[in-house]
C-alpha cells in the first residue's frame, strides 16, 4: 500500500471514530429508526416527483394507529455531518450539491434547479442526511440487538462521486465503512431487493471482497448501468411483468445460493417497494402480501443463523406503499423475527 493511500485510511478511519452519528440506545426503545424531519414538503414541489415523499412518516402513523408500536419507542437519528458524508464522498461531490441544478437531476424534479440553493439544502438534502444518520446508526442497533429498521434510506443510486435516481447521499455505503471500524464488522452481505438495480454501491465496492451483492432487479428499467452489473456477485434479474410466484421462487433460490457462498457478519437489506404491481417505474407485478413474504423470507435467512440484519425503505413509489411497508413490520412482528413492543415500563 502506498503511503498516500494509507494516510487517505487514516483520515477516513479517524472521520469515522470521532463520528457522533453511533450513540447509546436505551433499551426501552426499539430498533425502528425515524424522524419526523425525514419528510420531504417543499413549496408542493415534491408533488411533481412520483415519489410519495411524506411516506416515511406514514409508515409509523399507520404503525402507531394499529397499536403494534409505541411513538416514544422510536429512535431519532442524528444528521450526518459534512466530516461523516466525506468519510465515502469527495470534497468535490458535497460541492456540486451546493448548485440547485445538480440536486434538481439527482432528485429528478426540474424546478427545484430555479430554487435557491440555501432553501434546498434545508428542504431537501436536510431530510436526506438524518435518512444517512439513520441507515449508519441502523448498523450498531442491528448489531446490538439482531435487527434495526431504518424507515427510510435505501439511497442505491449514489456512490462516492454520482447521485442519481434520487439518491444524493451513498448512505448503503456510509453505513459499511462505519461497520468496519466500529463493529469490527469485516464480511457484509447487500441483499437489494428493490426494483431497481443498486448501482451505488456496486460501483463503490466494486472487487472489495469484503462486500457480497445480491442484486434482485428488473434488467429493463434505470439505471442500465451495465458497468456496475460487473460488480454484482448474485444476479437475479426479474423481467417486466414478472408475478408474486415466480419472485419469490427466484428469491427462495437465490437466498439458498447466497447461503453457501458467502458468511456474512451483517446483512444490509435495501427493501424496495417498488416491485409492487402497478409500480410504473418498477414494472413488476408482485401483490402486498408478497411483499410481506419476500421480507419476511429475508429476515428468517440472517435470523436463522443470527445474522444481525437492517433493513431499509428504499424506493416505492406509490402512495399505497407506505401501508404495505407498515403491513410488512407487522408481519415480521407476528412470526417473531422482530419485537416491536416496547418494554411496557418504558
Ligand atoms: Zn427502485
Amino acid at each position: 500500500m502506498s503511503s498516500s493511500s494509507s494516510s487517505k485510511d487514516d483520515v477516513q478511519r479517524n472521520r469515522i471514530i470521532s463520528s457522533k452519528l453511533y450513540f447509546d440506545v436505551s433499551v426501552s426503545k426499539v430498533p425502528l429508526i425515524y424522524s419526523e424531519s425525514y419528510d420531504i414538503a417543499f413549496l408542493g414541489l415534491e408533488k411533481l416527483h412520483p415519489f410519495d415523499s411524506s411516506k416515511w412518516g406514514r409508515i409509523c402513523r399507520f404503525l402507531t394507529s394499529f397499536g403494534v408500536l409505541d411513538k416514544k419507542c422510536i429512535v431519532e437519528p442524528l444528521e450526518a455531518s459534512k466530516d461523516d458524508l466525506l468519510v465515502v464522498h469527495s470534497e468535490s461531490y458535497l460541492s456540486s450539491l451546493k448548485e440547485s441544478s445538480n440536486v434538481a437531476r439527482i432528485t429528478e424534479v426540474a424546478p427545484v434547479a430555479l430554487v435557491p440553493n440555501f432553501l434546498v439544502q434545508q428542504k431537501v438534502l436536510f431530510p436526506f442526511r438524518k435518512q444517512v444518520g439513520g441507515t449508519i446508526l441502523a448498523a450498531k442497533l442491528a448489531k446490538e440487538r439482531g435487527w434495526a429498521i431504518n424507515v427510510g434510506g435505501g439511497f442505491h443510486h449514489c456512490s462516492a462521486e454520482n447521485g442519481g435516481g434520487f439518491c444524493a447521499y451513498a448512505d448503503i455505503s456510509l453505513c459499511i465503512h462505519f461497520a468496519f471500524v466500529r463493529l469490527n464488522v469485516s464480511r457484509v452481505m447487500i441483499i437489494d431487493l428493490d426494483a431497481h438495480q443498486g448501482n451505488g454501491h456496486e460501483m463503490d465496492f466494486a472487487n472489495d471482497r469484503r462486500v457480497y451483492i445480491l442484486d434482485m432487479y428488473n434488467p429493463g428499467i434505470y439505471p442500465l448501468d451495465y458497468e456496475a452489473r460487473n460488480y454484482i456477485n448474485q444476479k437475479v434479474e426479474v423481467k417486466s411483468g414478472t408475478l408474486t410466484e415466480e419472485y419469490l421462487q427466484k428469491l427462495d433460490e437465490a437466498l439458498e445460493v447466497a447461503r453457501h457462498r458467502f458468511d456474512p457478519e451483517l446483512i444490509v437489506y435495501n427493501a424496495g417497494t417498488d416491485i409492487l404491481e402497478g409500480d410504473p417505474l418498477g414494472r413488476l407485478q408482485i401483490s402486498p402480501e408478497g411483499v410481506a413474504l419476500r421480507d419476511e423470507k429475508v429476515f428468517r435467512f440472517a435470523r436463522e443463523k443470527n445474522i444481525p440484519i437492517i433493513m431499509l425503505t428504499s424506493g416505492g413509489y406509490m402512495k399505497s406503499s407506505a401501508k404495505v411497508i407498515a403491513d410488512s413490520i407487522v408481519n415480521l412482528s407476528k412470526k417473531c423475527l422482530i419485537e416491536i413492543k416496547g418494554s411496557p415500563n418504558a
